[in-house]
């Protein structure tokens, strides 16, 4: 009876009558295991993103490579990851040359290139301390547990929620979902975790309203990348920074995506005149190395003692030699002032582009190369015609197209990159009056 059972469900191979004439009686557990695999019809990746059909065998700089050979300008750079773009010589050497001798340690032990790495970002910015973790979403709940240990232990317990903005994105964690408060991304995964209260981006009456005995701290991305490239105005920022003053809350900024050099400083805040108590780091921070971290003033880091947080390879010695051979670069003089200079361009770039083609293009948002082109069109469709014309872009909220290039774009690239995205425009209204699309670049 088993057999004729397993004959009936099959064996999931695709040569089903060859396959069955070899099938025997079968224990429960396999049978289970081969119906499973008969009635499963997703991918064997988890289809968790709308992947473009799109696979790059390889890159060099602002560029990627398909198996085929058509190339791509890449202004995405792994959702503002890339930070020294792709096969980057001296990131590809530090790597090798640290795969080469030690991979992986734990926390165990000590790390010397994890101790190099925290004491440059020390020396470069208002904190005194750091922890290195995996993610933005982990650096940032990291954070989060850090302020509330903070509060906890100078005898305010009851101070553990967050203020956080609509239109933030921190991450997809549980409780990272709550203190993004996107319903979109909270559907089906059961109540929030409790702690976050959300008002309007930029509304100081708001945010001073949301104060309570119960608030820790206030929690914001200087400029919102998912949200649609929403620049925080400095007066927002050091209005935030004293209303945290004047209650005893912690200031929390999330640079998950525009630190790490992108708007032209090594962190954003270092434009705005205020100093948070609290910071965390991820994406650009190894090239695409996966690291997160968090940066924090030691009157709120001594609270996170021995055994009180971790994570198995935050920090790790493969990990710390990436990201310390993107500091080797992001901080050498003179790169920062390129990352205005290339900024500059392509922001001056795409406000012309606004005035030639404003059926396609509403306006410009962002700083340094941290861009936004507000589209009059569906930003999906804009986005396809981009990568028709062999341009990669990253798609926000409030129908931004996201411009993100690696922070070694030359200007070449930027150039070309305009010159492209003005062809996809020209590609759109074509195919908007109905008349014949021109073929694509690549
Ligand atoms: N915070 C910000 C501002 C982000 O843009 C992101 C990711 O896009 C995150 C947090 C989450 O980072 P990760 O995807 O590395 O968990």
């Amino acid at each position: 009876m088993a057999h004729a059972r397993d004959l009936t469900w099959g064996c999931g191979h695709r040569n089903m009558r060859l396959c069955c004439t070899a099938v025997r009686p079968m224990g429960r557990a396999r049978t289970l295991r081969y119906r499973r695999r008969q009635i499963a019809m997703m991918p064997a990746l988890m289809p968790t993103y709308a992947r473009a059909d799109l696979a790059f065998e390889r890159g060099e700089g602002a560029w990627l490579m398909t198996a085929e050979g058509r190339r791509y300008l890449d202004f995405g750079a792994g959702i503002a990851t890339s930070s020294l773009g792709h096969a980057h010589p001296h990131l590809v050497a530090a790597i090798a040359e640290q795969a080469g001798r030690v991979l992986h340690v734990s926390n165990l032990y000590r790390v010397p290139q994890a101790e190099r790495l925290a004491q440059r970002l020390v020396d470069a910015t208002f904190a005194d301390s750091v922890f290195f973790c995996n993610s933005g979403a982990e650096a940032n709940e990291g954070m989060v547990k850090m302020v509330r240990r903070a509060m906890a232990s100078t005898g305010r317990p009851e101070r553990t929620r967050m203020i956080c903005f609509e239109g933030a994105f921190h991450g997809r964690t549980l409780a990272m979902l709550s203190a993004t408060g996107n319903a979109k991304y909270l559907e089906g995964f059961g109540a929030p975790v409790d702690g976050f209260d959300h008002v309007p981006f930029g509304n100081m009456n708001a945010v001073r309203d949301a104060i309570t005995p119960q608030t820790a701290g206030i929690l914001v991305e200087p400029i919102q990348g998912e949200g649609g490239v929403r620049v925080a105005p400095d007066t927002f920022l050091r209005d935030l920074r004293r209303a945290c003053d004047e209650w005893g809350l912690l200031l929390a900024l999330d640079e998950v995506q525009c630190g790490m050099g992108r708007t032209g400083t090594l962190f954003a805040y270092q434009q705005s005149g205020i100093e948070p108590d609290v910071l965390s780091a991820a994406k650009g921070i190894a090239g695409g190395f996966p690291m997160g971290a968090i940066l924090a003033r030691e009157s709120v880091a001594k609270y996170l003692t021995a055994g009180s947080h971790g994570t198995t390879f935050g920090g790790n010695p493969m990990a710390a030699a990436a990201s310390n051979a993107v500091l080797d670069v992001v901080l050498a003089p003179g790169f920062l002032d390129g990352v205005v200079r290339r900024g500059d361009r392509l922001r001056a770039g795409l406000e012309k582009l606004v005035r030639q083609e404003p059926a396609v293009f509403a306006g410009v948002r962002g700083q340094g190369l941290m861009l936004g082109l507000v589209c009059e069109m569906p930003k999906t469709e804009v986005q396809d015609a981009c990568v028709a014309e062999g341009l990669l872009t990253v798609g926000a909220g409030e129908n931004v197209l996201r411009l993100v290039p690696p922070l070694v774009v030359t200007e070449d690239d930027i150039d070309e990159g305009l010159a492209r995205l003005r062809r996809a425009a020209i590609r759109l209204r074509a195919s908007a009056m109905g008349s014949r699309m021109p073929e694509a670049v690549p």
